[in-house]
Protein backbone atom coordinates (compact mmCIF):
# COMPACT_ATOMS: atom_id res chain seq x y z
CA UNK A 1 0.00 0.00 0.00
CA UNK A 2 1.26 3.45 -0.75
CA UNK A 3 2.12 5.33 2.61
CA UNK A 4 -0.47 7.27 4.20
CA UNK A 5 -0.36 11.24 4.16
CA UNK A 6 -0.08 12.68 7.17
CA UNK A 7 0.16 16.58 8.20
CA UNK A 8 1.41 17.70 11.88
CA UNK A 9 -0.51 20.42 13.62
CA UNK A 10 1.05 22.09 16.82
CA UNK A 11 5.07 21.77 16.36
CA UNK A 12 6.00 22.18 20.17
CA UNK A 13 7.82 19.48 22.41
CA UNK A 14 5.71 16.68 21.79
CA UNK A 15 5.64 16.75 18.11
CA UNK A 16 9.66 17.24 18.01
CA UNK A 17 10.37 14.92 20.46
CA UNK A 18 8.76 12.00 19.52
CA UNK A 19 5.94 12.10 16.69
CA UNK A 20 8.67 13.52 13.85
CA UNK A 21 11.29 10.85 14.65
CA UNK A 22 8.32 7.96 15.02
CA UNK A 23 6.57 8.99 11.82
CA UNK A 24 10.36 9.06 9.74
CA UNK A 25 11.05 5.68 10.72
CA UNK A 26 7.13 4.04 9.87
CA UNK A 27 7.22 3.40 6.34
CA UNK A 28 3.22 3.27 6.52
CA UNK A 29 3.14 7.54 6.99
CA UNK A 30 5.36 10.14 4.52
CA UNK A 31 4.63 13.57 6.54
CA UNK A 32 3.38 15.91 3.45
CA UNK A 33 2.51 19.28 5.90
CA UNK A 34 2.75 21.33 9.29
CA UNK A 35 0.13 23.66 10.64
CA UNK A 36 1.65 25.62 13.29
CA UNK A 37 1.44 29.49 14.18
CA UNK A 38 5.28 29.31 14.97
CA UNK A 39 6.69 26.16 15.01
CA UNK A 40 8.01 24.81 11.78
CA UNK A 41 9.24 21.43 10.37
CA UNK A 42 11.97 21.16 7.63
CA UNK A 43 11.95 19.61 4.20
CA UNK A 44 7.92 19.97 4.02
CA UNK A 45 5.30 22.65 3.51
CA UNK A 46 4.69 24.66 6.42
CA UNK A 47 1.51 26.70 7.56
CA UNK A 48 0.41 28.99 9.85
CA UNK A 49 -3.15 27.73 10.48
CA UNK A 50 -4.82 24.37 9.65
CA UNK A 51 -7.58 26.10 7.26
CA UNK A 52 -4.72 27.34 4.90
CA UNK A 53 -2.91 23.67 5.35
CA UNK A 54 -6.22 21.76 4.53
CA UNK A 55 -7.05 24.20 1.68
CA UNK A 56 -3.43 24.53 -0.04
CA UNK A 57 -2.57 20.55 0.60
CA UNK A 58 -5.79 18.73 -0.89
CA UNK A 59 -2.91 15.25 -0.89
CA UNK A 60 -3.37 15.18 2.87
CA UNK A 61 -5.16 12.00 4.37
CA UNK A 62 -4.72 12.17 7.32
CA UNK A 63 -3.40 15.06 10.59
CA UNK A 64 -1.60 14.65 13.58
CA UNK A 65 -2.38 16.82 15.97
CA UNK A 66 -0.32 17.92 19.09
CA UNK A 67 -2.00 21.28 20.32
CA UNK A 68 -2.45 21.15 23.37
CA UNK A 69 -6.38 20.02 24.60
CA UNK A 70 -8.23 23.20 24.83
CA UNK A 71 -7.63 23.37 21.10
CA UNK A 72 -8.15 19.84 19.90
CA UNK A 73 -11.99 19.81 19.14
CA UNK A 74 -11.72 23.09 16.50
CA UNK A 75 -8.88 21.33 14.72
CA UNK A 76 -10.13 17.82 14.45
CA UNK A 77 -13.73 18.86 13.80
CA UNK A 78 -11.89 20.72 10.53
CA UNK A 79 -9.57 17.94 9.79
CA UNK A 80 -12.92 15.77 10.20
CA UNK A 81 -15.37 17.63 8.08
CA UNK A 82 -12.33 18.22 5.80
CA UNK A 83 -12.25 14.21 4.99
CA UNK A 84 -8.84 13.72 6.98
CA UNK A 85 -8.72 10.84 9.49
CA UNK A 86 -7.48 12.39 12.90
CA UNK A 87 -5.00 11.04 15.46
CA UNK A 88 -5.40 13.31 18.95
CA UNK A 89 -2.19 13.59 21.27
CA UNK A 90 -3.20 12.52 24.78
CA UNK A 91 -5.74 13.99 26.79
CA UNK A 92 -7.84 14.03 23.33
CA UNK A 93 -9.58 17.02 24.33
CA UNK A 94 -11.04 19.63 27.26
CA UNK A 95 -14.23 17.86 27.52
CA UNK A 96 -16.23 14.35 27.54
CA UNK A 97 -18.76 15.75 25.33
CA UNK A 98 -16.22 17.21 22.48
CA UNK A 99 -14.64 13.88 22.35
CA UNK A 100 -18.05 12.28 22.20
CA UNK A 101 -19.33 14.37 19.01
CA UNK A 102 -15.77 13.72 17.48
CA UNK A 103 -16.43 10.22 17.84
CA UNK A 104 -19.70 10.27 16.23
CA UNK A 105 -18.55 12.91 13.18
CA UNK A 106 -15.71 10.63 12.21
CA UNK A 107 -17.70 7.68 12.08
CA UNK A 108 -21.24 9.32 10.12
CA UNK A 109 -17.86 10.19 7.92
CA UNK A 110 -16.11 6.90 7.46
CA UNK A 111 -12.97 8.00 9.13
CA UNK A 112 -10.69 6.82 11.91
CA UNK A 113 -10.36 8.77 14.80
CA UNK A 114 -7.41 7.66 17.19
CA UNK A 115 -7.47 8.99 20.68
CA UNK A 116 -3.55 7.80 21.58
CA UNK A 117 -2.49 7.36 24.91
CA UNK A 118 1.25 6.64 24.81
CA UNK A 119 1.71 5.43 28.06
CA UNK A 120 -0.33 2.51 27.59
CA UNK A 121 2.39 1.16 25.11
CA UNK A 122 5.51 1.32 27.52
CA UNK A 123 6.70 -2.07 27.54
CA UNK A 124 5.68 -4.05 30.79
CA UNK A 125 1.80 -2.69 30.53
CA UNK A 126 0.77 -5.64 28.78
CA UNK A 127 3.02 -7.93 31.08
CA UNK A 128 1.22 -6.28 34.02
CA UNK A 129 -1.97 -6.66 32.50
CA UNK A 130 -1.72 -10.68 32.13
CA UNK A 131 -0.22 -10.88 35.63
CA UNK A 132 -3.07 -9.09 37.28
CA UNK A 133 -5.79 -11.35 34.95
CA UNK A 134 -4.25 -14.31 36.68
CA UNK A 135 -4.30 -13.73 40.05
CA UNK A 136 -7.15 -11.97 42.39
CA UNK A 137 -5.85 -8.31 43.49
CA UNK A 138 -6.30 -7.23 47.00
CA UNK A 139 -5.05 -3.25 46.73
CA UNK A 140 -3.18 -1.05 44.05
CA UNK A 141 -1.66 2.07 44.79
CA UNK A 142 -0.56 4.42 42.14
CA UNK A 143 2.29 7.32 42.75
CA UNK A 144 2.90 9.78 40.02
CA UNK A 145 5.03 12.43 41.10
CA UNK A 146 7.75 14.37 39.19
CA UNK A 147 9.10 18.10 38.64
CA UNK A 148 6.37 20.45 36.67
CA UNK A 149 9.68 23.03 36.43
CA UNK A 150 11.88 20.45 34.40
CA UNK A 151 9.14 18.81 32.23
CA UNK A 152 7.03 21.50 31.37
CA UNK A 153 9.21 25.06 31.14
CA UNK A 154 6.70 27.51 30.35
CA UNK A 155 4.06 26.13 29.42
CA UNK A 156 0.94 28.54 30.40
CA UNK A 157 -1.43 26.16 29.02
CA UNK A 158 -0.95 23.44 31.31
CA UNK A 159 -2.30 26.09 34.34
CA UNK A 160 -5.23 27.43 32.56
CA UNK A 161 -8.84 26.31 32.39
CA UNK A 162 -8.71 22.66 30.19
CA UNK A 163 -5.10 22.17 30.91
CA UNK A 164 -5.49 19.73 33.54
CA UNK A 165 -2.75 20.61 35.48
CA UNK A 166 -1.03 17.77 37.56
CA UNK A 167 -3.78 15.39 35.77
CA UNK A 168 -1.43 16.01 32.13
CA UNK A 169 1.21 13.40 33.73
CA UNK A 170 -1.98 11.88 35.92
CA UNK A 171 -4.43 11.00 33.35
CA UNK A 172 -0.82 8.92 31.58
CA UNK A 173 -0.82 6.62 34.84
CA UNK A 174 -4.89 6.51 34.48
CA UNK A 175 -4.18 5.32 31.22
CA UNK A 176 -2.19 2.17 32.21
CA UNK A 177 -4.34 1.62 35.04
CA UNK A 178 -7.85 1.03 33.43
CA UNK A 179 -5.72 -0.63 30.65
CA UNK A 180 -4.20 -3.43 33.36
CA UNK A 181 -7.45 -3.61 35.60
CA UNK A 182 -9.48 -6.60 35.32
CA UNK A 183 -12.79 -4.83 35.87
CA UNK A 184 -13.83 -0.58 35.97
CA UNK A 185 -12.95 1.35 38.96
CA UNK A 186 -14.40 4.74 40.35
CA UNK A 187 -13.74 7.26 42.14
CA UNK A 188 -15.10 7.76 45.98
CA UNK A 189 -12.63 10.58 47.25
CA UNK A 190 -10.79 12.88 46.15
CA UNK A 191 -8.96 16.64 46.87
CA UNK A 192 -7.22 18.45 44.64
CA UNK A 193 -4.32 21.50 45.18
CA UNK A 194 -4.80 24.16 43.45
CA UNK A 195 -1.85 26.63 43.38
CA UNK A 196 -3.79 30.46 44.37
CA UNK A 197 -2.97 31.84 41.41
CA UNK A 198 -3.96 29.07 38.99
CA UNK A 199 -6.51 27.89 37.50
CA UNK A 200 -5.69 24.35 37.63
CA UNK A 201 -4.12 22.07 40.16
CA UNK A 202 -0.34 20.61 41.28
CA UNK A 203 -0.92 17.60 43.14
CA UNK A 204 -4.14 15.29 43.80
CA UNK A 205 -4.64 12.53 46.05
CA UNK A 206 -7.48 10.22 44.68
CA UNK A 207 -9.60 7.01 46.31
CA UNK A 208 -11.05 4.35 43.81
CA UNK A 209 -13.13 1.42 43.89
CA UNK A 210 -14.76 -0.86 42.37
CA UNK A 211 -18.23 -3.19 42.62
CA UNK A 212 -15.99 -5.78 44.67
CA UNK A 213 -14.63 -2.97 47.16
CA UNK A 214 -11.01 -3.08 45.78
CA UNK A 215 -8.75 -0.73 47.70
CA UNK A 216 -7.25 1.46 45.21
CA UNK A 217 -5.35 4.89 45.81
CA UNK A 218 -3.45 7.98 43.17
CA UNK A 219 -1.49 10.11 44.17
CA UNK A 220 -0.38 12.88 41.75
CA UNK A 221 2.17 15.48 42.83
CA UNK A 222 4.25 18.22 40.51
CA UNK A 223 6.07 19.21 43.07
CA UNK A 224 8.72 16.46 43.50
CA UNK A 225 12.32 17.25 42.83
CA UNK A 226 15.24 14.48 42.76
CA UNK A 227 13.73 11.54 41.86
CA UNK A 228 10.52 11.30 39.90
CA UNK A 229 8.64 8.64 40.39
CA UNK A 230 5.75 7.22 37.63
CA UNK A 231 5.13 3.53 39.62
CA UNK A 232 2.22 1.57 40.23
CA UNK A 233 2.43 -0.82 43.12
CA UNK A 234 -0.66 -3.79 43.17
CA UNK A 235 -0.86 -6.42 46.53
CA UNK A 236 -2.00 -9.21 45.09
CA UNK A 237 -2.55 -13.36 46.11
CA UNK A 238 0.62 -14.42 43.76
CA UNK A 239 2.57 -11.46 45.57
CA UNK A 240 3.62 -7.62 45.10
CA UNK A 241 3.47 -6.26 41.48
CA UNK A 242 5.19 -3.48 41.23
CA UNK A 243 5.43 -1.61 37.45
CA UNK A 244 7.73 1.24 37.70
CA UNK A 245 9.35 3.87 35.56
CA UNK A 246 6.13 4.69 33.66
CA UNK A 247 5.38 1.65 32.79
CA UNK A 248 8.99 0.34 31.65
CA UNK A 249 9.55 -2.27 34.27
CA UNK A 250 7.58 -4.66 35.83
CA UNK A 251 8.96 -6.93 39.20
CA UNK A 252 7.05 -9.34 40.94
CA UNK A 253 8.08 -9.72 44.82
CA UNK A 254 10.92 -8.18 43.62
CA UNK A 255 12.35 -10.13 40.97
CA UNK A 256 12.16 -8.33 37.59
CA UNK A 257 10.09 -10.07 34.93
CA UNK A 258 9.90 -7.66 32.20
CA UNK A 259 12.14 -4.64 30.77
CA UNK A 260 13.00 -3.53 27.36
CA UNK A 261 13.45 -0.03 26.23
CA UNK A 262 10.17 1.75 25.69
CA UNK A 263 9.03 2.59 22.04
CA UNK A 264 5.48 4.16 22.80
CA UNK A 265 5.16 6.46 19.65
CA UNK A 266 6.59 4.33 17.35
CA UNK A 267 3.70 1.79 18.55
CA UNK A 268 1.31 4.52 18.13
CA UNK A 269 1.75 5.64 15.00
CA UNK A 270 1.45 1.61 13.83
CA UNK A 271 -1.80 1.37 16.12
CA UNK A 272 -3.07 4.72 13.61
CA UNK A 273 -1.89 2.76 10.49
CA UNK A 274 -3.58 -0.44 11.69
CA UNK A 275 -7.11 1.24 12.11
CA UNK A 276 -6.59 3.37 9.10
CA UNK A 277 -5.98 0.43 7.09
CA UNK A 278 -9.08 -1.63 8.87
CA UNK A 279 -11.42 1.85 8.81
CA UNK A 280 -12.56 2.10 12.31
CA UNK A 281 -11.42 4.41 15.43
CA UNK A 282 -10.19 3.81 18.55
CA UNK A 283 -11.20 5.91 20.93
CA UNK A 284 -11.43 5.00 25.20
CA UNK A 285 -12.53 7.96 26.97
CA UNK A 286 -12.01 5.97 30.51
CA UNK A 287 -8.84 8.11 31.33
CA UNK A 288 -10.44 11.22 31.03
CA UNK A 289 -13.54 10.40 32.48
CA UNK A 290 -11.62 10.01 35.64
CA UNK A 291 -10.53 13.25 35.46
CA UNK A 292 -13.83 14.80 34.74
CA UNK A 293 -14.70 12.72 37.94
CA UNK A 294 -12.13 14.11 40.18
CA UNK A 295 -12.94 17.87 39.15
CA UNK A 296 -16.97 16.72 39.80
CA UNK A 297 -16.24 14.99 43.26
CA UNK A 298 -13.09 16.66 44.56
CA UNK A 299 -12.79 18.86 47.47
CA UNK A 300 -10.91 21.85 46.44
CA UNK A 301 -7.95 23.14 48.66
CA UNK A 302 -6.07 26.59 48.05
CA UNK A 303 -2.05 26.07 48.51
CA UNK A 304 0.88 28.41 48.22
CA UNK A 305 0.77 30.34 44.60
CA UNK A 306 3.14 28.68 41.54
CA UNK A 307 5.52 30.74 39.65
CA UNK A 308 7.84 29.09 37.30
P1 LIG B 1 3.92 22.52 23.73
O1 LIG B 1 5.40 22.32 23.75
O2 LIG B 1 3.34 23.73 24.37
O3 LIG B 1 3.52 22.43 22.19
C1 LIG B 1 2.21 22.53 21.74
C2 LIG B 1 2.21 23.35 20.46
O4 LIG B 1 0.86 23.55 20.07
C3 LIG B 1 2.80 24.74 20.66
O5 LIG B 1 4.17 24.76 20.38
C4 LIG B 1 1.99 25.61 19.70
O6 LIG B 1 2.70 25.77 18.48
C5 LIG B 1 0.72 24.81 19.43
N1 LIG B 1 -0.45 25.51 19.95
C6 LIG B 1 -1.60 25.74 19.29
N2 LIG B 1 -2.47 26.42 20.04
C7 LIG B 1 -1.85 26.67 21.20
C8 LIG B 1 -2.23 27.37 22.37
N3 LIG B 1 -3.42 27.97 22.48
N4 LIG B 1 -1.36 27.42 23.41
C9 LIG B 1 -0.14 26.85 23.30
N5 LIG B 1 0.27 26.18 22.20
C10 LIG B 1 -0.58 26.10 21.16
O7 LIG B 1 3.16 21.30 24.38
P2 LIG B 1 3.58 19.77 24.33
O8 LIG B 1 4.37 19.43 25.53
O9 LIG B 1 4.11 19.43 23.00
O10 LIG B 1 2.15 19.10 24.56
C11 LIG B 1 1.17 19.06 23.55
C12 LIG B 1 0.25 17.88 23.81
O11 LIG B 1 1.05 16.69 23.83
C13 LIG B 1 -0.45 17.95 25.17
O12 LIG B 1 -1.77 17.47 25.05
C14 LIG B 1 0.38 17.04 26.06
O13 LIG B 1 -0.37 16.43 27.10
C15 LIG B 1 0.83 15.98 25.04
N6 LIG B 1 2.07 15.29 25.44
C16 LIG B 1 3.19 16.00 25.82
C17 LIG B 1 4.31 15.31 26.26
C18 LIG B 1 5.59 16.01 26.67
O14 LIG B 1 6.53 15.35 27.09
N7 LIG B 1 5.70 17.33 26.55
C19 LIG B 1 4.30 13.91 26.31
C20 LIG B 1 3.17 13.23 25.87
C21 LIG B 1 2.07 13.93 25.45
P3 LIG B 1 2.55 27.16 17.71
O15 LIG B 1 2.75 28.25 18.71
O16 LIG B 1 3.63 27.09 16.68
O17 LIG B 1 1.15 27.17 17.14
Amino acid sequence: MSPIHLAIVGVGKIARDQHLPSIAKNPDFKLVAAASRHGTVDGIDNFKSIDEMLEKVPAIQAVSLCMPPQNRYEAAHKALSAGKHVFMEKPPGATLSEVADLEALADAKGLSLFASWHSRYAPAVEAAKAFLDSTIIRSMKVVWKEDVRHWHPNQEWIWQAGGLGVFDPGINALSIVTHILPRPVFITKATLEFPENRDAPIAAGITFTDAHGLDLTAEFDWRQTGKQSWDIVAATDDGEMVLSEGGAKLSIDGVLKHEEPEQEYPMLYKRFAEIVQAGKSDVDLAPLRHVADAFMLGRRKFVDAFYD
